[in-house]
């Protein structure tokens, strides 16, 4: 006998003893503001306040703590976006100092708006896809 109860797989029973979560889908979820638990829209209540838990299925948010990372994350990931663009646009066509910041401060700060939600809810599924609880650590 492997252990596993009547009716189940042995595949099926480590899911269950892992809690049957997958920490890239539940950060997929989080990264389009949906709950890693059931994938409901209740992750955010504003840009980036986080609700204090789902409305759907009722996982509690509050354990899970992002603090600096999703800032941290945006952070390189538009500085590996805009810095490349800016040195390709100078040595292509030496634009005067007006063109590049014409171009390139509303598209880093339009990307690191958009980025910012999304990383934080990705760290927040990973946290949660991961049973990470760094809130509860204190
Ligand atoms: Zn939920």
């Amino acid at each position: 006998m492997d252990g596993a109860p009547h009716g189940q797989s042995t595949q099926d029973t480590e899911i269950v003893r892992l809690g049957g979560r997958s920490w890239l889908a539940a950060a997929f979820k989080g990264w389009r503001g949906r709950c890693p638990n059931c994938g409901q829209r209740h992750l955010f209540t504003a840009y980036v306040k986080m609700a204090s838990a789902c409305r759907s299925c009722g996982q509690e948010f509050e354990p899970f703590r992002a603090d600096d990372a999703p800032a941290y994350f945006t952070i390189l990931v538009v500085g590996h976006i805009i810095v490349p663009l800016m040195l390709v646009v100078e040595k292509q066509w030496f634009p005067a100092l007006w063109v590049h910041a014409a171009l390139f401060l509303p598209g880093t700060l339009a990307l690191s708006l958009m980025l910012l939600p999304r990383i934080k809810g990705a760290v927040i599924g990973l946290q949660w896809g991961l049973n990470m609880r760094p809130g509860e650590a204190r």
